[in-house]
This record gives C-alpha cells, sequence and structure tokens, in this order.
C-alpha cells in the first residue's frame, strides 16, 4: 500500500491549516480534534458537511500506519508491531506501573544507525527516520488499546535526537490543547547522547524530559559499547547536558544498562558518579535485557548478577545520588528496552 495522498496525521495546527487551504482555520481545527479523537475516516467527521468530507477524503489520507499484531505480557505491557506504508515495521510498547500509570514507549526510527553492543535495535542499521504521523500515531494506536496513557516516553527503536525536526512535529501536535493537549512534563525523550541535538532542544525547545543513556562515565569503555561516544565525548556531552538544564531547569535522568561482569564495577559506578557531579540527575538503572546471541568483544554479554546490581546502587547511594531502578516489563514478549527489533529485518518477520 503506498500513500500518494497527503497524509493528515501528526501535522501541527499550522501545517495542517496551511494544507487545508483555502479552508478557513476552525475547520482545520476541527480536523485537527478528529484526528486527536482517532476517528476512523472523514465520514466520522460529523461538524463538517458531507460534501466537504467527502472532498477531504478524495484528497487526503486520515493516516499512514496499521496496527499489524499485537502481543501481551502477563506483567501488563502491550506490545504492538506497526506496519508503515511503505511495508516498513516498527513497534510501539504499552507499559503499566504497579500504580497504574500507563506509558506510551514511541520509537523515532525504523532500526538505528549507531549499533549500541548491547541493543538489539542497534544490530540492524537504519532503514529510515519515521515522519510525524508515523510517530504521532503510534500514540493513537497505543491508544485504541489502553484509553488512559498519560505518559509518554521516546526510548523504543532508534535515536530521536537524529529524527529531531519530524519529532518536533509530532510533539507539538500530540501537546496542542486543541487537540491531545498532553502535558510536556509527562514526556521524556531518552538520547544515547547526541551534543548537537541536545544544545539544539535546549534553544529551541520543547521543554520535554531529557534522559541520557550514559551506561557508563568511563570514556573508554563507553566508546567501545557504544561507538556514538567517538563523535560525542563525555567532558562535552556533560557540558551540554549542564546548559540544557540551566535553559529548562528540568532534573536530567542518567541511565545506565548494567551489563554483568562488564560495567558493574567499583571504576563503573565511581565514573558515573563522577560524571553526574554538578548536574542535578536522578540515576535509572536498567539491568540488560537478555537479547540472544549478542556478545562485547568476544565475550557472551550476560545478565547482572543480583549482587552487582545491589552493590552498584549501594555505591552511588553512598555518594548521595538518587538511584531508581527500572522494573522489567515485557520481558515474555521482547517488549523490553533494547529488545525491540527481531532479527533479520522487519519486513521479514511476522506479528502474531
Ligand atoms: N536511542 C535512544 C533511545 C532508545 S533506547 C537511547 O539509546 O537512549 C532506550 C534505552 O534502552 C536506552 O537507555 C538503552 O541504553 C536501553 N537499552 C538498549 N538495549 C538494552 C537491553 N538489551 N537491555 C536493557 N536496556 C537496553
Ligand atoms: Fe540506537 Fe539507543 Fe539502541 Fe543505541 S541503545 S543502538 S542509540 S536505539
Amino acid at each position: 500500500m503506498y500513500h500518494l495522498k497527503p497524509v493528515l496525521s501528526g501535522l501541527p495546527l499550522d501545517a495542517l491549516a496551511e494544507i487545508l487551504k483555502p479552508l478557513p482555520k476552525f475547520r482545520a481545527e476541527q480536523v485537527f480534534q478528529w484526528i486527536a479523537r482517532g476517528v476512523s475516516s472523514f465520514q466520522a467527521m460529523t461538524n463538517l458537511a458531507l460534501p466537504l468530507r467527502e472532498d477531504l477524503e478524495r484528497r487526503f489520507s486520515l493516516y499512514s500506519s496499521v496496527i499489524a499484531g499485537r502481543v501481551a505480557d502477563p506483567d501488563g505491557t502491550v506490545k504492538l508491531y506497526i506496519r508503515l506504508h511503505d511495508g516498513e515495521r516498527i513497534e510501539a510498547v504499552l507499559l503499566s506501573d504497579g500504580e497504574g500509570r500507563k506509558t506510551a514507549c514511541l520509537s523515532t526510527q525504523a532500526g538505528c544507525p549507531l549499533a549500541c553492543v548491547f541493543c538489539k535495535t542497534g544490530t540492524r542499521g537504519l532503514t529510515r527516520n519515521l515522519d510525524s504521523g508515523e510517530i504521532f500515531e503510534q500514540f493513537l494506536h497505543l491508544r485504541s488499546v489502553e484509553p488512559e496513557i498519560a505518559n509518554i516516553v521516546f526510548m523504543g527503536m532508534g535515536e530521536p535526537l537524529l529524527n529531531l525536526p519530524e519529532l518536533r512535529k509530532a510533539l507539538e501536535a500530540l501537546t496542542d490543547g486543541r487537540g491531545l493537549g498532553l502535558s510536556k512534563r509527562r514526556i521524556t525523550l531518552s538520547t544515547s547522547g547526541i551534543i548537537a541535538g541536545i544544545r539544539n532542544l535546549a534553544a529551541a525547545g520543547p521543554a520535554v524530559g531529557l534522559a541520557l543513556s550514559l551506561t557508563t562515565g568511563d570514556s573508554n569503555l563507553r566508546s567501545r559499547l557504544m561507538p556514538v561516544t567517538l563523535s560525542n565525548p563525555l567532558p562535552y556531552l556533560k557540558d551540554v547536558l549542564y546548559d540544557y538544564q540551566q535553559q529548562q531547569g528540568r532534573r536530567i535522568t542518567l541511565e545506565a544498562v548494567l551489563l554483568g561482569g562488564i560495567n558493574t564495577r567499583q571504576e563503573d559506578s565511581d565514573a558515573l558518579a563522577a560524571f553526574a557531579s554538578g548536574l542535578e540527575v536522578m540515576v535509572n538503572l536498567i539491568p540488560w535485557n537478555p537479547v540472544e546471541g549478542m556478545t562485547f568483544e568476544g565475550q557472551a554479554l550476560r545478565e547482572p548478577s543480583g549482587r552487582e546490581i545491589t552493590g552498584y546502587i549501594q555505591r552511588l547511594e553512598q555518594r548521595g545520588l538518587k538511584v531508581t531502578r527500572r522494573l522489567r516489563k515485557g520481558l515474555g514478549i521482547a517488549g523490553a528496552c533494547g529488545q525491540l527489533g527481531p532479527p533479520g529485518g522487519f519486513k521479514a518477520h511476522e506479528g502474531p
């Protein structure tokens, strides 16, 4: 299925009004509201005259993606396989925490070019950036499963800051009070540490929460685990985070994927604490979620032991850092962090 007609979902209201000209602005607002409600067709837009609905239907598509499959984990996690107009597949995940809070975990790219050694998405390389409609629609698809989602994390497939223009449009559409009106305070973007992107966000917004996937504060080790470090060195990264914090006044999250026997040593927690000093941060530890066949310098990756995790937490807490441990969600359906993206590419993969 290829869309020759322009797609309306995920456009900020101004852009929608532009594309719908010469229709008056209030008509664009009505269409914008209908899309936020996730109506399935122009026909359902009952406050537009019938001939107008038909005209719009001839000229535009409302959406460009469809749910191709769905798996649910007994822990409440739901993973959706979403098929894009060109046949590409992405995934979006619904997370529920103990307090009943629902969070959408969204993807920003099909694949990812950054090849972190512990991440499944990184093994397939980048196919392409998602457009704003494809990002926005993931939220609508998840909301069709669970109406009460108030939080979004961009921690699915891909590096959000390598797709900032489209992500910005999607954020504008998601947070506009005339549509979904999601709160920026409840949106967090996770980055592997793209300095130019963080600088751009600090200068031009939007003021969403920022999480840095630090994983280790040891530059040498980080360069080997996350090659993106080579072109985005840690000292500069820290400077730019400091500026972001000054501009946006928000606490930054430092995420660390704990890899058994690799980055759980005393030196690692010391280096992480050193990186954190001077910043206002919360540390979020993510015990590595197993992905079969992944190795680091010839050695099979393994989950950290309970002792490695508690030791690491203790040492950080002794240094006065606030530490949370990421609950393991969706392990049974490969919907946990870093498990997104089946081997052999998405087109070959069949959702259930
Ligand atoms: N590209 C962005 C956002 C997507 S990855 C980033 O890297 O931040 C989201 C999070 O999952 C990151 O913190 C990443 O370090 C983590 N992650 C990747 N693979 C993982 C795995 N196998 N187990 C646990 N966490 C993983
Ligand atoms: Fe890309 Fe993030 Fe995975 Fe690294 S951890 S390969 S940046 S998605």
